[in-house]
Order: structure tokens, then sequence, then C-alpha cells
């Protein structure tokens, strides 16, 4: 098929004037998705955007023209998309703060709700922040809006970049549905998915978009996407890839990945070194290695004093055990009497986690 300009461009429903196209494949996917996270077929709209930041773009962007005079709330976790899509709308923007565990912090966002109380909020809500892989708590977070008299007054976007389609898979997270007051969910199609070519996936409710999208003459379909043309390859590949592991394959995936995660958090700690791991995630932070050429080879992703490996299934024991004695056998040459002491990361992952000795103030 690389023979062919596959070009999903237009509304993924209605027919546009450029014939070689994989609509078909595409409705096939976004169906899997409404299914997961509980819309039914009438009732929801849906496109595979190029990125899973092109699903934030478009989820807040629902989320302003429900609520115009809207406020954007976002934990500063949140992926730098969400506050790009604030500056490019030029939404008024309100940071949230976090707890340790990298989830937004409800009793701050209590109070900022309380500080714009004359103003509809539009809350980005986290399935997996990037740095930590935390979770928000979808329920806490409606019923804060709800207790400050939000009702009916506040949109949900949910960024399930990371996470989107494991948390379906782990027992004790909270649900991402549409039974739900949510107004969108955006996944990435090539991080859990693992399609070749960046993709994502966009699901909001239908009643949003009838209100929102004009038709194109040019197209013969509607605009109601933000890109043009659209990769049409990418709804083959995650056609095929959906069909091919089907839901229990997923589910055997997401837990091996996070079986693996904890392994990895454990040998870290057993070796010395601060881990953290949140309980809804494969993402494993832990002290950024003091050698950049052994970063760039293992292509960690740093923050300050912390480094992250997000464990996806690509991921063995057999690579996470070399990683593993090459870390350790290198570390011990960073630190020592006259080299110095570790980096404390007791604020970034807690004083549990944090093995450094003695935490800085
Ligand atoms: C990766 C990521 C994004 C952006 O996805 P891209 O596909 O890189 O555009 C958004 N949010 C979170 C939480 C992510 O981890």
């Amino acid at each position: 098929m690389q023979h062919f300009s596959i070009n999903n461009l237009g509304d993924p429903f209605i027919e546009s004037n450029y014939g070689v196209h994989s609509r078909q494949f595409e409705v096939g996917v976004l169906d899997w998705f409404a299914c997961l996270w509980e819309l039914e077929k009438n009732e929801y709209w849906g496109y595979i955007t190029n990125c899973g930041t092109e699903g934030n773009l478009h989820g807040i962007l629902v989320g302003r023209e429900v609520f115009p005079d809207g406020i954007l709330y976002a934990s500063k976790e949140s992926h730098y998309s969400v506050f790009k899509a604030a500056r490019m709308y030029r939404m008024g923007c309100v940071k949230v703060e976090t707890l340790i565990s990298g989830e937004i912090d409800c009793a701050d966002f209590e109070k900022k709700l309380m500080q714009n109380k004359d103003k509809p909020a539009i809350i980005n809500v986290n399935i997996g922040t990037t740095v930590k892989g935390a979770v928000d708590d979808l329920d806490l977070v409606i019923k804060t809006l709800e207790g400050c008299g939000f009702k009916d007054r506040f949109y949900i976007h949910c960024d399930g970049a990371l996470f989107g389609l494991m948390m379906p898979f782990v027992k004790r997270a909270p649900k991402v549905s549409f039974k739900k007051p949510i107004g969108s969910v955006s996944v990435s199609g090539h991080k859990f998915v693992g399609c070749p070519m960046p993709c994502g996936v966009q699901i909001t409710r239908l009643e949003h978009i009838n209100a929102l999208s004009s038709n194109v003459e040019y197209l013969a379909s509607r605009d109601a996407t933000i890109m043009g043309s659209r990769n049409g390859h990418a709804p083959i590949f995650l056609w095929y890839t959906l069909n091919r592991k089907g839901y229990c394959g997923f589910q055997k995936e997401v837990q091996k990945c996070l079986r693996n995660a904890h392994y990895l958090k454990d040998r870290l700690k057993e070796a010395g070194i601060g881990a953290m791991l949140n309980e809804l995630s494969s993402t494993v932070v832990f002290e950024r290695p003091k050698d950049e050429e052994f970063v760039r080879r293992w292509q960690l992703a740093c923050e300050g004093n912390i480094a992250h490996v997000v464990v996806m299934p690509n991921v063995t024991i057999e690579k996470l055990d070399s990683f593993l004695s090459e870390l350790v056998q290198m570390r011990s040459g960073w630190y020592g009497e006259e080299k110095g002491k570790p980096p404390c990361i007791a604020k970034d992952v807690g004083t549990d986690n944090c093995l450094c000795g003695s935490h800085d103030k």
C-alpha cells in the first residue's frame, strides 16, 4: 500500500470527493474505541489524528466552542501541548498543583475554581502524565466541580495519549467512560499500540461536533478536524493491530507491562537507586544517571534530577536486566568518597522512594 497516496481528508463519516482513502478502516477503529469508552455508535464522533497533540488541540477546541468564555484548568504536569492550546486559542489558563505522585491536587483545584466561579471550566484530565505516568482521579475531579457549583458548566477533555488504552485493562483504575460527564478522550497510536508512524485517536460527542463544524464545498465534506490532509495508512495499521491483538491481547500486554515495571522498580531500589512507580502506571521514575552517553544510548528522557523508563510491550525482562546491570556497574564509578553523593530526589518521588540517605531540606 506504500504505492498509494492514501488521504482521509475531511470528516470520516461523510464521503469526500477524494477517492483514495481508508475511511472504512478509520471508522472501524473509531467504533472500537467508542465501544471501549462506552459511547453509542450514533452518539459519537471522532477521527484518526496525526498525533496525541492533535487530539488535545481538538478536545480543548471543542470545549472552548461549547463554553466560549470558559477557563482552561490543567495540572502543571500536563503535556506541553495543553498549554500550547491555551496560547493558540487565547484562553485564560490556570495551572493546578500536583501531588508527589504527579496527579492533579484537587484541593488546589477547588481553591482555583472558587476564584473563578463566574466562568465555566474546561479541564484537561491526564490519563497518564508524560513524566511520572500519573493518572488524575477523574471521579474526584467531577466531584470537585460539582461541589464548587459548576454543575452543567464544565467540559472535561481526557488526555489519554500515554495510558488511554491501558487503563481500561487495569482493574483498580478509575474508569474512563462517556457514561460520566466527559466531553472527549484522545490517545496516541504510536505509544502503547505501537503504530510505526505517529498517529492518534480522538473521540467526542456527536452533538458537540454538529454545533461547531461547517461544510466545505471544495472537499464535498465537512470540516471538523484540526488538520486538513490526514494519513490514510495509519488507520490501516491501527485496524490491523486491534484485530490481531484483540481485547484479550491488549489485556495480556498491559499486565505484562505492569509486571515488568514493578520488576524494574524493585531491582533499582534493591541496588540502592531511588525509584518510584505509580500504582496504575508502567512508567518508572528514578535518579537521573550522571553519564550523558548512558542517557543517550538508552534513550532516557530526563527532567531535573529524575529520568524515566516507560515500560511498553517491547521491553522484555532480558532488556531490563541488561539495562540494570550496566547502570549499577557504571554508577559505582560515578559516586564515592571523593566523587560526591548521588542527587537527592525526595522532592520528586517522596522521602520513601528516595534512597539518598539524608534528604535535602
Ligand atoms: C506523548 C503525549 C502527548 C502528545 O502526544 P504526541 O503523539 O507526541 O503528539 C500528550 N499527552 C501526553 C500525556 C503524552 O504522554
